[in-house]
């Protein structure tokens, strides 16, 4: 067996990529990590020339190494091929001096689907490979996009059902008809009376409910996970840091060799961090620059080494980077701090008892290395989406303007003139009214009108899976409070 695997909080926890997707979350509360990534390195001449689908295979490959390689091929294949409005997934586009990753081209226009249209067809196959034949049960949290593109994933996949809690008033109003209108036989969407993070902590709860997992046991049930602490969400999220580095190469733009720059509009870590597994495959990365709006946890982060959790909440125009506990953030502590588990497990430990923790100044001097942060708040974002807009005709939505302005402010502040990517995480039609008043000033317009007018003034289309949304059925109207959370999934797994 291939225990390549272990958990952040103690080298002892192994497990091998299969049983790492299975169960999303180490038994000890730690998230699984494979233990030598430095020592399975990337040559990037055997790239040259190949599809986005054959980069995924050879990534994938690498990082889940105890799937075969047919069985790899297989799930790519399911999950992208005429899933994708473009047959690309991820292509470059040149906006002024810096180019843009468009990472939204999947079913629910958000960069999620990248991750969340394989993660059903990896489960399955681990659910082989470990000689499990009965049903999964996922659970999610969301904050807007992950659900979605979760229950887009999962829909009517055998042997699975999925259940996503969102806040009730903290998701859009594009996010909200996305999710309430979700077809299959197997999903099921329930609002909750709070925030993002009371939703993710009723999940985790009930993840850890043991009498309920016995229950579940009996009848050949298992929950898992479909939020980013899931190896097999980020794993595929290394592929397009590959392929956005190859297609630069394909235009001429750098040799290969080159290092170059990523901007990343942040949240819970997911992304960019898959961006840093890239760097340590072998992919020539320069820094990484991590974006975050008013809840800026990680720029402070970054800057002085401590993170605190301890502050205001704040609700932005762009929501799916409104987090305070960026769950892995615990990875990255684990590689700065070279895998000393010990430090990851008493870090996380002051986390959760005071809301807070400081970092050695050794991985300090790491973090301060391969990161650089900033923080756009509300007026400078809009500004960034009407400048592109005016300057390039180029249309950002409200996250990914985040990790533009930021970019900006990095060249700005060191001179850096390397070549520079955007990681462009939704399409601007998701968050149509803050894009619009951007644009063009406040309307008082509904929702669905206003990405009307907003496609008709910028002669952009709307992407397909959004035209129509709003005279689409509704089919979930669940509202629960967080301590009702347990008893509507005991409803559903064991019904
Ligand atoms: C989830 C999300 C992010 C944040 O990504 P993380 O991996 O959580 O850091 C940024 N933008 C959009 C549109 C998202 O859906």
């Amino acid at each position: 067996m291939n225990l390549s695997y272990e958990s952040t909080r103690n080298s002892s926890v192994k497990s091998t990529a299969s049983e790492a997707v299975l169960k999303g979350i180490a038994e000890d509360g730690g998230l699984y990590i494979m233990r030598n990534i430095e020592e399975k390195r990337i040559d990037i001449n055997i790239l040259k020339g190949k599809s986005y689908l054959e980069i995924a295979e050879i990534i994938l490959g690498l990082m889940l190494d105890d799937f075969s390689k047919d069985k790899i091929k297989e799930c790519i294949h399911k999950a992208y091929i005429n899933k994708f409005s473009v047959e690309e997934i991820a292509p470059v586009v040149k906006v002024g001096e810096i180019y843009v990753t468009e990472l939204f081209h999947g079913p629910t226009s958000a960069f999620k689907d990248v991750a969340l249209s394989i993660l059903p067809y990896l489960m399955i196959a681990s659910h082989e490979m470990n000689d499990f034949q009965g049903e999964i049960i996922i659970l999610t949290a969301t904050s807007g996009d992950t659900g979605k593109a979760a229950l887009e994933g999962f829909k009517d996949v055998k042997g699975t059902k999925i259940i996503v809690f969102y806040p009730e008033g903290g998701v859009s109003q594009v996010q909200k008809s996305q999710m309430v209108t979700q077809e299959g036989s197997n999903t099921y969407v329930c609002a909750i009376v709070g925030n993002f993070d009371d939703a993710q902590t009723g999940v985790k709860k009930i993840f850890t409910n043991q009498e309920l997992i016995d229950k579940l046991k009996e009848k050949n049930k298992v929950f898992s996970s479909a939020n980013s602490i899931n190896i097999g969400r980020l794993v595929p999220q290394i592929v397009y840091y590959f392929s956005s580095y190859m297609k630069l190469y394909e235009k001429g733009t750098i040799k290969l060799g080159d290092k170059i720059n990523f901007s990343v509009p942040t949240g819970n870590f997911g992304n960019i961090l898959a961006g840093y597994y890239a760097k340590l495959l072998g992919l020539p990365i320069n820094k990484l620059i991590c974006g975050s709006n008013e809840n800026n946890v990680l720029y402070d982060f970054i800057k002085t080494g401590v993170y605190n959790r301890n502050r205001e909440f704040y609700k932005t125009i762009s929501p799916s980077m409104d987090i305070l506990v960026s769950s892995n953030l615990e990875r990255l502590l684990y590689l700065i701090s070279c895998k000393n588990n010990e430090t990851v497990k008493e870090l996380m430990t002051e986390l959760s008892d005071k809301g807070k923790y400081e970092i050695n100044e050794e991985m300090k001097k790491i973090l301060k290395s391969e990161f650089y942060s900033g923080c756009v708040f509300k007026t400078e974002t809009q500004n960034t989406i009407k400048n592109t807009y005016e300057e390039y005709g180029y249309l950002l939505d409200t996250h990914t303007a985040v990790a533009y302005k930021t970019l900006n402010d990095y060249k700005k502040e060191t001179g850096d003139d390397s070549v520079s990517v955007v990681l462009s995480t939704a399409s601007p039609f998701k968050f149509s009214s803050s894009v619009y008043e951007s644009l063009y000033g406040y309307s008082e317009k509904q929702e669905f009108e206003i990405m009307k007018e907003l496609s008709k003034r910028t002669m952009i289309k709307i992407p397909e899976n959004l035209l129509g949304l709003e005279n689409k059925k509704v089919l979930h109207n669940n509202l629960c409070k967080v301590n009702e959370m347990g008893e509507f999934v005991t409803n559903i797994a064991l019904g």
